[in-house]
């Protein structure tokens, strides 16, 4: 084995480190350390001229360990890697010190101290580098074909998406026909154009489509593998079919509250959903002199406390097609707030407030009473801008309720291993930074499976998932992280916590040649995330790159401090 022999560079960052820590104190100090065999101070480590110095002084000195003491290695740490990489080292032989954030901006009145923990941070890095080993990253296939779950416009548009670029997809589809919710919806806001007139053609184009296998009163029964390799078997009344996927998208769509028991709903027949309206509206308009919508039932109350997004616009438009049917019908929407977001929308409203629709307000803790015999007669309602009691004749009530999450959530969620939020939706892997995407690679979210959306959002959000998922596709391969768990056999009792407590699936019990059941860690799967090391009882587990040996070295290096 080749002597070990530890590069160390240290930044000034300018004045950012350079102004607080005494760097040349620091370097002279690493000098004298254990197995450092070359040591450098740098304006900027990150220049053109600081990667250079670092790729020469690897050949010139013969460094087979490279310690960095800079910035950030967020966005640093890949740079140093790839250097060390051009110089012929494995980039795994790599060991990033921050006394940037960790050091010279926390202390950056005590510039003593400031510099006595840059010492200590480096004495650190410099023993956890010497046990360093290096590490490879696995490859591995992806097959070029998708699993759309859900034939609604989300599932259509990401499945048709997708097959123009030329990859196959296998589109399952719960019910007898495609189109989801879209197919009960009368006309659509805020264009006004008939539901159909969209999902017809799109409906058509995908049962065309040549990439496209259409499984119908289909679902998914079983799903197996990873990113690049899922076996799936989607069972049907007349029997199974088997074959692999690369990717899925998730795309089952939302239920419609019903709201029994609530306004007088199923006690009196004029009491309807806005979905049960979007059907008499479909098939036989109703002409009506009074109606009153009212918004949030069975919303943004404590049990079902968020907005459903799409009952305000749905409420906007029935209320003025009403109002279209009959000019003369007093139609009035009874609202808590009104969400109408963006400019389209904005305008929507204006023109139902034209078209006559009166709009009033009530409070949760004075909700609107339906009053009737037989029929409900008249809606009672506790004006809350102006502070009185109005009693509106009505022959038609519209219950605008929530969607909620699909009934099939729980077993996909079960299925496919990846999580459902609070409120019984998927949860996608970060709001923000990765709203399409699961937290397990390769697989996707879009549509109101994910959270209430109206149609462009649905739209939107599937060109997203399946833009995600064309790329592992098109690449072919995907690189799993170096930096993973595995298990030493000889120490697993095959307990089975890890596999619980990894949040991506990637462990699983095998049996090991003696007979016994142990942890096996699928490194394409494996993030690195370190929660099974944690949670090992037998310390089987360990982390590449943080072994238990590793950080007790750094620990022992801080402790064993001499200034
Ligand atoms: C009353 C009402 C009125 C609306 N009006 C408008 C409007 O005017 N304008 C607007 O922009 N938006 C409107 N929306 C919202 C619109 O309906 C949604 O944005 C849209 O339908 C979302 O499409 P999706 O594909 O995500 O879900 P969906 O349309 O619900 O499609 C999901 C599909 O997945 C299938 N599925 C479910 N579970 C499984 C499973 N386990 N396996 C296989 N397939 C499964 C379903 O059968 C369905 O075909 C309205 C919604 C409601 C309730």
């Amino acid at each position: 084995m080749s002597e070990t022999r530890v590069g160390v560079f240290v930044c000034h960052c300018g004045t950012n480190i350079g102004g607080v820590v005494d760097v040349p104190a620091v370097v002279e100090y690493a000098r004298a350390l254990p197995y450092v065999a070359h040591v450098e101070g740098n304006l900027y480590s990150c220049s053109e001229e600081g990667l250079s110095s670092l790729k020469q002084s690897i050949h010139e000195h013969h460094l087979n360990r490279v310690v960095v003491a800079s910035c950030t290695p967020r966005t640093h740490e890949p740079l140093f890697k790839n250097a060390c990489e051009e110089a012929g080292l494995n980039r795994y032989l790599f060991e990033f010190v921050n006394i940037r954030e960790h050091c010279s901006w926390v202390h950056s009145r005590e510039g003593d101290v400031a510099t006595d923990k840059a010492k200590r941070l480096i004495r650190m890095g410099v023993a956890k580098a010497c046990l360093l080993e290096p590490q490879d990253e696995a490859e591995s296939g992806v097959i070029p074909v998708a699993l759309v779950i859900g034939g609604g416009i989300a599932g259509m548009t990401a499945a048709l998406n997708l097959a123009r670029q030329g990859f196959h997809v296998h589109l399952v589809e719960k019910e007898a026909q495609l189109g989801g919710r879209l197919l009960q919806i009368n006309q659509l806001c805020p264009t006004d154009e008939e539901s159909f007139g969209l999902i017809g053609p799109i409906i058509q184009e995908v049962e065309e489509h040549g990439q496209i296998t259409l499984y119908v009163s289909s679902t998914v029964s079983e799903v197996s593998g990873y990113v690049g390799n899922f076996q799936i078997t989607v069972a049907a009344d007349d029997g199974e079919q088997k074959f692999d996927a690369g990717t899925i998208i998730v795309a089952t769509g939302a239920d419609v509250l019903q709201p029994v028991g609530m306004y007088g709903y199923g006690q009196f027949p004029n009491v309807l959903t806005q979905l049960e309206l979007e059907d008499r509206l479909k098939a036989e308009p109703p002409i009506v002199a009074g109606a009153v919508l009212i918004n949030c039932v069975g919303s943004r109350i404590p049990e079902r406390p968020y907005c459903s997004r799409v009952c305000c616009m749905t409420s906007l438009k029935n209320a003025t097609q009403l109002k279209k049917l009959n000019p003369d019908a007093h139609v009035y929407v009874l609202h808590r707030d009104l969400l109408t977001y963006g400019v389209e929308f904005e305008r929507y409203y204006r023109q139902a407030m034209k078209a006559g629709v009166r709009f009033l307000r009530y409070d949760l803790e004075n909700p609107p009473q339906i009053v009737g015999r037989g029929r409900a007669e008249n809606v009672v309602v506790w004006d809350a801008l102006r502070g009185r009691e109005l009693h509106l004749p009505v022959d038609l009530v519209v219950l605008s309720t929530p969607l909620v999450p699909g009934p099939d959530n729980a077993t996909i969620s079960r299925l496919l291993k990846v999580p459902l939020g609070e409120s019984g939706f998927f949860l996608e892997a970060h709001i923000k930074l990765r709203p399409v995407e699961f937290a397990t690679d390769g697989i996707y979210v879009c549509g109101t499976t994910r959270w209430p959306a109206d149609v462009s959002e649905s739209i939107s959000q599937a060109y997203a998932a399946s833009t995600k998922a064309a790329i592992p596709m098109r690449m072919g391969v995907v690189t799993a992280e170096a930096i993973t768990a595995y298990s030493e056999p000889s120490f697993c009792t095959g307990c089975g916590t890890c596999v619980v407590t990894c949040p991506f699936n990637a462990i699983e019990l095998q049996m090991h040649g003696n007979g016994r059941q142990v942890a096996s860690v699928n490194v394409v799967q494996c993030k690195g995330c370190g929660s099974c090391v944690a949670a090992c009882p037998s310390k089987a587990m360990q982390q590449r790159g943080f072994t238990d040996w590793q950080v007790l070295r750094m620990i022992e290096a801080c402790g064993s401090w001499i200034d």
